[in-house]
C-alpha cells in the first residue's frame, strides 16, 4: 500500500499542454471542493473545466489529518456536514475507488470535570439535529482508548464520525469527475478572468483561454489574492500545521481523538496521523494587518494555541502585486505548491506528547512529516456564493481545519448553485456579504 502523504505533491508533474476553447462552467482549484464540484456537476451532465495550478490536492486537501466529523461544528455547517458524511458513506461505490473512508468515531477528550461539562451545549445542539453525540465517562473512553497513560474526565464521543485518507481521496474523486465528462488539468494556473458588460466571459490560463460565463473560484489558501486582483475583497488568513505519521503499530484506539495536546487517528496501513493539539503557527502578513478588526474574535478565541511569526511569508505577499498582466508568469505559476515546511519545535513536542499520553507506540517510529497552510475566514466557517460585482463569478472558500470532511457535501451544495438547482442544502448564512454588512462576526467553532 502507498502510504507515503507527500507523493500527492512531489511526484512529476502531469504536463497540461492546452485547454478547451470552451466550458460551460471553469473551476478553479483542484483541492477537495473543487474536484467534489466538479464530480457532481459532471454527473449532471455539465460541461465542465477544472485547472489545478500545481497537484490535485497538492495542498490542504492532501495535507490534513483526515477527520471527517460533524462534531462540534459551527450549526451554519451542520447540514452540509450531515449530507457529506452520506456522501462519504457511499463513495467508494459510486466512484469505484477506495478513498480509505470508514465511521471510526470521534472523541474530544476533557482533561478536567469543567472541560467535560463544557462539551454539554453541543451535545445539547447535537440533539436538535438527530445527532448521536453525548458524553461518556472514563470507564466507556478506555473501550476506544486503549493503553493511554492520561487519567481522563471523559470525553465527547460520536460514533458516526468517521475519516479518510487524505493522499487518495481527492484525486480518487477528481477522476471520477473525468470518467463522467469533466477536464481535470493539473499544472493549469489561471491566471485571471475577462469579462463583457460586467460579467464573466472567460478564463485566461497559463496555457490558453476557455470561454465561459460561469466560474468558480475554489483556490483554498490564493482565493483572497486572486479576488482582489477582480476587485473583489474576501477577507481570509492563513495558519501552518504541522503534521507526522507513525508506521504500523498496535491498535491503541480506532477513531479520532483530540486532547490540546495531540490529535491522533488511527491510519488505514495501521499507522497513525498525529499533530499537537494546541499549536497553530500564523506567519503574520500584510493580509494580518488588513483583516485584523475581522479577525480579532477569531484570534481572541485562539489565543491560547495560535502563535505568530514574523518571516519570509511577509515579504512574499509584500513583493506580490495585487494585479498582473495575464499573458506572462503570475505569481500561481511561481508557486505551484504551497509547501510550508513542518516545525521542528512542534514535531519535538507531538513526539513527546505521543511517547507520555501513548506509551505503547513510543517505540513506534515517525516515518513521514509535513506542514500545511490552512486558511479561514473570520468566522471559521466558510464563504459560499455568487459574487454581485461580477455576474457568473463564484467562490467557495474559508473551509478552515474543517473543509476536508465537509467537501463532498460543499460541492454538492456549490454545484446547486452553479446550475440553479436545488441541492437541498441551506447556504445561505455562507454568504460573502456577511462580513461587510455589519453583522457580527462570531466563530462557534474552533479553527
Ligand atoms: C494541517 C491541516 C489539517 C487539517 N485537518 C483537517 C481535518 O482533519 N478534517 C477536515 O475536515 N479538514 C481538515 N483540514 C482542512 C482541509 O484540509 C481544508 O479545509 C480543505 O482541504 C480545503 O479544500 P479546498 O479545496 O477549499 O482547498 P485546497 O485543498 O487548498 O485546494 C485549493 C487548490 O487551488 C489551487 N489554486 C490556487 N490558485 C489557483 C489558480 N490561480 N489556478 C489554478 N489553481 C489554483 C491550489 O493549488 C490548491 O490545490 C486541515 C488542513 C490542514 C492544512
Amino acid at each position: 500500500m502507498d502510504s507515503c502523504v507527500s507523493n500527492t505533491w512531489t511526484r512529476p508533474l502531469a504536463a497540461t499542454s492546452s485547454v478547451p476553447d470552451k466550458a460551460d462552467v471553469v473551476i478553479i482549484g483542484g483541492g477537495i471542493v473543487g474536484v467534489s464540484t466538479a464530480w457532481f456537476l459532471a454527473r449532471q451532465g455539465v460541461d465542465v473545466v477544472l485547472c489545478e495550478k500545481g497537484h490535485i490536492a497538492g495542498e490542504q486537501s492532501g495535507r490534513n489529518w483526515g477527520w471527517v466529523r460533524v462534531q462540534g461544528r459551527d450549526t451554519r455547517e451542520i447540514p452540509m456536514m450531515l449530507e457529506s458524511l452520506r456522501i462519504w458513506e457511499d463513495l467508494k461505490d459510486e466512484i469505484g475507488e477506495d478513498v480509505g473512508f470508514t465511521r471510526g468515531g470521534c472523541l474530544f477528550t476533557a482533561n478536567s470535570d469543567k472541560e467535560l461539562r463544557s462539551f454539554e451545549d453541543w451535545v445539547n445542539t447535537a440533539k436538535d439535529y438527530g445527532i448521536d453525540t453525548r458524553l461518556i465517562n472514563p470507564g466507556e473512553l478506555q473501550q476506544y482508548v486503549r493503553g493511554s497513560a492520561v487519567d481522563w474526565s471523559g470525553a465527547m464521543f460520536t460514533a458516526s464520525d468517521g475519516r479518510a485518507e487524505p493522499h487518495k481521496a481527492a484525486a480518487a474523486i477528481a477522476r471520477a469527475a473525468q470518467r463522467n465528462g469533466a477536464k481535470v488539468l493539473p499544472a493549469c494556473a489561471v491566471r485571471g478572468i475577462e469579462t463583457s458588460g460586467g460579467s464573466v466571459s472567460a478564463v485566461v490560463t497559463e496555457h490558453g483561454t476557455i470561454s465561459a460565463s460561469t466560474v468558480l473560484c475554489a483556490a483554498g489558501a490564493w482565493t483572497s489574492m486572486f479576488c482582489r486582483s477582480l476587485e473583489i475583497d474576501v477577507p481570509q488568513l492563513r495558519v501552518k500545521g504541522t503534521v507526522a505519521r507513525t508506521a504500523p503499530a498496535d491498535e491503541v484506539l480506532n477513531g479520532n481523538v483530540f486532547d490540546d495536546r495531540l490529535g491522533i487517528r488511527r491510519r488505514q496501513d495501521g499507522g497513525y496521523t498525529v499533530a499537537h493539539g494546541g499549536v497553530l503557527e500564523h506567519p503574520v502578513t500584510p493580509s494580518s494587518f488588513r483583516y485584523f478588526f475581522k479577525f480579532l474574535p477569531a484570534l481572541m478565541q485562539e489565543l491560547k494555541i495560535v502563535r505568530l511569526s514574523l518571516g519570509k511569508e511577509f515579504a512574499d505577499e509584500w513583493s506580490t502585486p495585487e494585479t498582473w498582466a495575464l499573458d506572462e508568469p503570475t505569481p500561481f505559476e511561481k508557486m505551484r505548491v504551497l509547501n510550508p515546511e513542518p516545525t521542528p519545535g512542534v514535531l519535538t513536542a507531538i513526539r513527546r506528547n505521543l511517547d507520555t499520553m501513548f506509551p505503547a507506540l513510543a517505540k513506534t517510529p515517525i516515518v513521514e512529516s509535513w506542514a500545511g497552510m490552512i486558511e479561514s475566514s473570520p468566522d471559521v466557517v466558510p464563504i459560499i456564493d455568487s459574487v454581485d460585482s461580477l455576474r457568473g463569478f463564484h467562490i467557495a472558500t474559508g473551509f478552515s481545519g474543517h473543509g476536508f470532511g465537509i467537501g463532498p457535501g460543499a460541492g454538492k451544495a456549490i454545484a446547486g448553485l452553479l446550475t440553479g438547482k436545488d441541492s437541498g442544502i441551506d447556504i445561505s448564512a455562507l454568504r460573502l456579504s456577511r462580513f461587510f454588512d455589519g453583522s457580527p462576526i462570531r466563530p462557534q467553532s474552533s479553527i
